[in-house]
């Protein structure tokens, strides 16, 4: 049964520069995984300082790259979701002397520059987002504002955005923000979210309790396990292999619906995606 279903991990991320992403994405598809959104790594991550919208090309332009080559090692496909990690504002305002609202004008810029490549074609979804740690109500203020920007940006492309938020079950407020500027509630993903969630569609860590909610709650959810994250989540990093082990696992205990869910129906709904046309079986 794991040799006929689409397997997607909708967030990791994969590190270029390091050559060792390909290598994990061997590990996926060894296991069964045949399609990934790889997500650009936070920018500070790969030493771009950045000082404006433009410098946040070198980050995207990276990211697009490995995921072609992640793409010819699957026999589903790869694509690449762009965007300013929410994490940044903490930086540029405690480390680099920005005012909160500089902060948001550059990082509203760089949400931009990611939605041109949307445009283009050569990145399927943006990702925003504000912090998940506990920060004064400027920095939270102009977060909110990146995050409506992307919602912005994403109605006029028709495309979704992936949120790193607080962790929470209940996030409409946020997606009646999307609402209200002409994006659906659906098109709204929040990134390492547990098992049940009000608002967004949740990208539900590996976790088997939480995976096991959000199979029974029956509600579109997707799998991810955010491989290689943020610095300020230590011991959070699941191996690239979990998303299908997680799958054949939930097969094994009646949760075909969903499989097919996650896997198949939502990243339709979600994404316009078709994982099963996009599969090649050998
Ligand atoms: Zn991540």
């Amino acid at each position: 049964m794991i040799d006929e279903t689409p397997i997607l991990d909708n967030h990791l991320h994969l590190d270029p520069d390091h050559h060792r992403g390909i290598d994990a994405v061997r590990d996926f598809a060894r296991v069964g995984g045949t399609h990934l959104l790889v997500v650009n790594k936070p920018s500070w991550h790969l030493g771009v300082e950045a000082e404006t919208g433009e410098d946040f090309r070198a980050v995207f332009e990276r990211t697009i790259e490995v995921v072609e080559d992640a793409s010819s090692e699957l026999e589903g496909q790869a694509w690449p979701v762009l965007g300013i990690h929410p994490g940044l504002i903490s930086r540029l305002v405690d480390d680099r002397g920005f005012s909160p609202d500089d902060a948001r004008d550059l990082m509203q810029a760089g949400i931009d520059v990611a939605a041109e490549y949307v445009d283009a074609g050569e990145a399927l979804a943006l990702k925003s987002g504000r912090p998940h740690y506990e920060v004064d109500d400027a920095v939270w203020a102009a977060s909110n504002a990146v995050m409506r920007r992307a919602f912005e940006r994403a109605s006029d492309l028709e495309c979704a955005v992936q949120l790193h938020a607080e962790g929470s079950e209940e996030m409409t407020e946020v997606t009646a923000w999307a609402e209200d500027v002409g994006l659906p509630a659906h098109k709204v993903v929040k990134h390492y979210a547990g098992g049940r969630l009000e608002g967004p569609i949740p990208s539900v860590i590996c976790d088997k309790d939480e995976l096991e909610t959000a199979a029974e709650r029956g509600e579109p959810f997707l799998m991810e396990t955010d491989y290689i994250d943020d610095p300020d989540r230590p011991g959070a990093v699941l191996g690239p292999k979990t998303v299908p082990r997680r799958v054949a696992w939930l097969l094994e205990n009646g949760h075909e619906d969903a499989v097919r869910n996650a896997h198949i129906e939502t990243p339709a709904l979600v994404y316009g995606i078709d994982t099963e046309a996009t599969l090649e079986r050998p």
